[in-house]
């Protein structure tokens, strides 16, 4: 050990490494074995790892084989490392874990997590892989997949460790647990090769897990990126967005990841290449960039120096972020939107929240045997007959007397039943035979019916059993909830937190409504509308206002949202303005709203997600109209994660858009299990023209007398800045994009119609 306590390593000592391929196909000499070859060559680069291949096999996939091999490499050899390829995968003779298992002392989890987490970023077929990596004695035993490309890939993702791995398996290291220092100096992966994106049906043949260019061999190692030229693996898109594996992370789900999307070289493959200039120019407006602006911000501003946009003349002319389907947009939105924690309240403030926990009941209801009825209680072997009333049940009193044989007592609905009843006779199936002088006491009746024991009693738990479940876990409570809580005695409840959202409106061209008009404003409405919508569903707002369309004002709002709230919406400045307006939409085949619904490329609001705030955007355009810049992005600070709506700041555009997106999150916020709209079926009362892209216009719905299906009338022009086409309406068609078959739908067809108002 050095004086200091710092590690030392001995590298005189070169890496001794066995390479065991499990392949029948490379055994009976069918295939070449191309894999073992490519990590021979990739353990001695001197440049990765430096090791020497002191012994290399093939076996076939036996169990025996393998084991066998593993042992006398391990015992007898006293390899330092060594790395099997081929059967990891799900076919019946991939056995190389399970001889890997029986042969190693104790498992190396860590770098099995290392290649597995790496391949699934490459493919989600990496699922299929089941590598065991461990130790016996000095000897590391890694399994890699068989393909050529998986196993050096794999190998390059655990290459950050190896070597310290293998030295402190060899003795080798002079002195004790190494420093922080040394493991943070190890080296860094080298990129996995990012081969091209491939035709459909080749993804198909990898999915399928046919291919496996490595022992070119059919099945096998059909996990970890197991093809050569894969085009599932590292699947780019021509706009540089990476799949994020299925099923994985987010079914399907686009997101640009950070390092892809800005380091992107060509600009129509980043979504920040055309951003504005002023991190061409200007240095880092807060201290939070400051300390980012090394590496990333840098190369970003580089390129961003070649076109000043500031210059409307030279601002961006096309599209920066890939148009996302609507359907990817909201399952997006729904994926990455997180459910809230849990917090305990009072039953008063249940209304609309999600129980967080079962209630159980404490008691019986009714507690005690209680009348159905206003009339007698009587004993029922009496039968019809005489009784002498001994007095009343009350509500609220247990009676004192007990019901003798002859007799009876008055009841009324809810009453205690008396001891010694048994059935309540109603008042209607009885008369009066005598009463008090004043009148004001019965004192016989005739019972003039044979009761049933039990007649019109309520037993004890009749309707709710002690320790029954009365309300589960997930249950959105209503009036009806709430009243069972306070039936039960649940005075406080554990129940989901309601998010808290911060609205603002941006754009210079703003002003409050309680102002005046002054030339070339408008008066904000969105922002009202925004939070109207939001507390229609019961959530809690804060308003931040309107902010100017800049850098600053964005991000000191965007920080303030940050710190008070869990999801922040804005309006506005997500189209380009006079900021560097993008082509219209021609280019999608839209004609119909000139100046509306523009494109994103330059605006500010997404470039302070992106490079000051480092949020996560998940999508910049949705396929949809209106609503065609809205974004979507994710913040994780503090171990929380803030969502961010951009929504167009056209009223109209970001009231339907707040509805499909902004409200559904809010909804699985707070724990709704299913926070999707309510959508119904409708008649269209007017022949209605379609668009190219999915369409969400507004309609009011009527039922008509005896008709089964409500009709659905349009509000006129559609127009997004025409703000009348939102007056009373409780509906949204979702209209189909137009086809060359279908160019409008006419009136009585049936279409789907999205509930956004009371009915
Ligand atoms: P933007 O999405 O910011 O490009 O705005 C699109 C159109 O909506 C422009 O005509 C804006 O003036 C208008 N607009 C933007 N924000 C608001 C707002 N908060 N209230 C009313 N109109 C707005
Ligand atoms: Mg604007």
């Amino acid at each position: 050990m050095a004086a200091d306590g710092q590690v030392l390593y001995n590298h005189s000592l070169q890496i001794r490494v066995g390479i065991l391929t499990v392949s029948d196909s490379c055994y009976k000499s069918l295939l070449d074995d191309r894999t073992g070859q490519n990590l021979k060559d990739l353990v001695e680069d001197e440049a990765r790892f430096g090791g020497f291949v002191s012994v290399y096999k093939i076996v076939p996939e036996e169990m025996d084989d393998i084991k066998e091999t593993l042992l006398d490499w391990c015992d007898d050899k006293e390899l330092n490392l060594i790395l099997t390829a081929g059967g990891t995968g799900f076919a019946p003779r991939d056995v190389t874990p399970e001889a890997t298992r029986e042969v190693i002392e104790r498992e190396a989890p860590g770098m099995a997590l290392a290649m597995l987490m790496g391949s699934l970023n490459v493919t989600p077929l990496a699922m299929l892989s089941r590598p065991v990596c461990g130790i016996r004695g000095k000897t590391l035993i890694i399994n890699l997949p068989g393909s050529k490309k998986g196993s050096q890939e794999c190998f390059q993702f655990i290459l950050p460790a190896l070597p310290h791995a293998v030295d402190l398996l060899r003795d080798a290291i002079v002195g004790g647990k190494p420093h922080h220092g040394d493991l943070d100096n190890l080296p860094s992966p080298p990129p996995p090769p990012t081969p091209p994106p491939a035709p459909p049906s080749l993804r198909l043949t990898v999915e399928r897990g046919i291919q496996c260019q490595g022992h070119e061999e059919v099945k096998k190692d059909s996990g970890v990126s197991s093809t050569e030229d894969s085009s599932s693996s590292h699947n780019t898109s021509s706009v540089g967005v990476k799949q994020i594996p299925e099923g994985i992370v987010s079914r399907g789900v686009q997101a640009f990841p950070r390092e892809s999307a800005s380091l992107s070289s060509t600009p129509s493959e980043s979504p920040r290449a055309h951003s504005t200039s002023r991190f061409s120019t200007a240095s880092c407006p807060t201290p939070k960039v400051q300390s980012r602006c090394s590496s990333k911000e840098n190369i970003l501003r580089a390129s961003h120096s070649a076109v000043d946009i500031t210059k409307s003349s030279r601002r961006a002319r096309a599209a920066s972020f890939p148009l996302t389907s609507m359907d990817k947009a909201f399952i997006t939105v729904l994926e990455m939107t997180p459910v809230l924690g849990t917090e305990n309240v009072n039953y008063h403030d249940g209304f609309g929240r999600v129980l967080a926990q079962d209630v159980f009941a404490k008691d019986n209801l009714p507690p005690f045997p209680a009348s159905m009825k206003d009339g007698y209680a009587v004993r029922a072997a009496d039968g019809p007959g005489d009784r002498f009333v001994i007095g009343e049940s009350n509500a609220g009193e247990p009676p004192s007397q007990t019901v003798m044989p002859g007799q009876a007592m008055r009841v009324s609905v809810g009453s205690p039943i008396p001891c010694g009843a048994d059935a309540v006779v109603p008042m209607e199936n009885t008369e009066l035979l005598k009463e008090s002088d004043d009148g004001t006491e019965e004192l016989e009746v005739r019972v003039l019916i044979q009761a049933r024991p039990g007649q019109d009693i309520r037993c004890i738990g009749h309707d709710i059993k002690r320790g029954e479940c009365v309300l589960a876990k997930g249950t959105h409570m209503g009036p009806s909830e709430v009243g069972l809580l306070a039936t039960l005695g649940a005075i406080d409840v554990d129940v989901h937190k309601f998010p808290v959202i911060a609205v603002m409106a941006t754009g210079n061209e703003l002003l409050p409504p309680e102002e005046s008009l002054q030339p070339g404003k408008v008066r904000d409405s969105s922002r009202a509308t925004l939070l109207s919508v939001i507390q229609e569903h019961g959530y809690p707002t804060i308003d931040l206002g309107i902010v100017g369309d800049n850098p600053d004002d964005l991000l000191t709002a965007l920080n303030e949202g940050i710190a008070h709230a869990d999801v922040i919406v804005a309006s506005g400045g997500v189209s380009l303005g006079d900021k560097g307006r993008a082509e219209s939409l021609s280019t999608i085949g839209d004609g119909s709203e000139p100046g509306v619904d523009r494109d994103d490329t330059g605006d500010y609001f997404k470039q302070v997600l992106d490079i000051d705030l480092n949020a996560q955007i998940h999508f910049g355009r949705v396929f949809m109209k209106p609503g065609l810049p809205t974004t979507f992005a994710t913040l994780d600070t503090h171990g929380m994660r803030k969502i961010i709506f951009s929504l167009p700041g056209n009223p109209i555009s970001s009231i339907i858009t707040s509805n499909l997106f902004v409200i559904p999150a809010l909804r699985k916020m707070q724990g709704i299990i299913d926070p999707r709209p309510t959508i119904l079926k409708a008649r269209l009362a007017c022949d209605v023209k379609l668009d190219p892209r999915p369409e969400y216009h507004r309609c009011i719905l009527t039922w008509h007398h005896q008709e089964p299906l409500p009709w659905a009338q349009s509000t006129g022009n559609q127009m997004s800045c025409r703000v009348l086409s939102m007056r009373s309406a409780n509906g949204l068609l979702m209209l189909p994009p137009k086809t060359e078959q279908y160019l409008e739908l006419h009136k009585g067809e049936v279409v789907d119609v999205m509930v956004i108002g009371k009915l």
